[in-house]
């Protein structure tokens, strides 16, 4: 076998079933599309239908595969149905990417209960849920790798912004203990912490904030590598998580952000 096929089976997911959240918009459907293009199956879970099924076509059109489930993470009953759905469609479940989130720009003094519970539960408490429901069959399986989306704001803290602080902040050590209860049913467990990333997400937070989107941009493009990140800059770091490359990775945090935290 040529090294180069040998590097390229590293990094295959052919025969592979990932199931990704959130992956209608942003870095979930960059991520869909570059895993899809790896060799594995997409089960993309969202609330969005129409962006969901769009995503189908855009990987379709790539030549990969991919079915559309509509699951809101929050809800234990969803998460527990199309986990079973994707079990009668594939027959098991190999990585699985908990990436679905919100952003609420907003102080401890102006964010209300609700929005506090609103934003826990779908960034750090949905991770639970369908881990929950995805993990039994992953061990049944003998192996599986989980990719948590954490934050540059799950490692350090941000203004306005106290709830989504507190959820990321909650992924990263969530990641970790994940890491070490399963490790010994070879399930790998890891989180990427993105910088700002171009997603309607990050648009959305210069208009909660009431700034000028350009201005917005501009300045999160301050950083060492001089540019905001695309989701591509994350879905190859969701690749080498879900791959063999990383196959003694597991409980570790990485920083994807064009060395803005540094
Ligand atoms: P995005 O473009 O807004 O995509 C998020 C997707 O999740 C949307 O399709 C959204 O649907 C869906 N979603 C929201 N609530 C859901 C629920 N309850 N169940 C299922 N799907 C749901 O955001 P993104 O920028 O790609 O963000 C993805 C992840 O990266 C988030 O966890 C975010 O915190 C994290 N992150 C992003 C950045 C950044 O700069 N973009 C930086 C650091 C971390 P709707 O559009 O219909 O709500």
């Amino acid at each position: 076998m040529s090294i180069k096929t040998r590097i390229l089976n590293l990094v295959s997911l052919e025969g592979k079933i990932a199931i990704i959240t959130g992956a209608a918009s942003g870095i979930g459907l960059g991520t869909a599309k570059r895993l899809a293009e790896a060799g594995a199956c997409a089960a993309l879970f969202d609330i969005d239908e129409s962006g969901g099924e769009k995503a189908v076509m855009e990987i379709k059109n790539l030549g990969g595969v991919a079915k559309f489930y509509r699951c809101d993470v929050t809800s234990s009953t969803d998460c527990k149905k199309v986990t079973e759905d994707v079990m009668q469609d594939f027959n098991r479940i190999d990585i699985l990417f908990n990436n679905a989130g919100i952003v609420l720009r907003k102080n401890i003094i102006d964010l209300s209960e609700e929005e506090w519970d609103r934003v826990l539960k779908i960034n750090l408490k949905a991770i639970y849920l369908l881990s929950h429901h995805v993990i039994p069959h992953m061990i049944k399986n003998g192996r599986g790798s989980i990719i948590n989306t954490g934050s540059g704001w799950g490692l350090k803290g941000g203004p306005n912004a106290a709830a989504y602080c507190a959820s990321k902040g909650g992924v990263v050590n969530l990641t970790r203990a994940m890491a070490i209860d399963h490790g010994k049913d070879n399930i790998r467990v890891n989180c990427i912490c993105p910088g700002d990333i171009d997603t309607p997400l990050l648009h959305g937070e210069a208009a909660q904030l009431g700034e000028d989107e350009a201005k917005f941009l501009e300045e999160a493009a301050d950083r060492p590598l001089g540019r905001v990140g695309v989701p591509e800059d994350i879905a190859n770091a969701v690749l080498y998580f879900a791959s063999d490359m990383s196959s003694w990775v597991t409980g570790s945090v990485l920083v994807v952000d064009g060395g803005g935290l540094a």
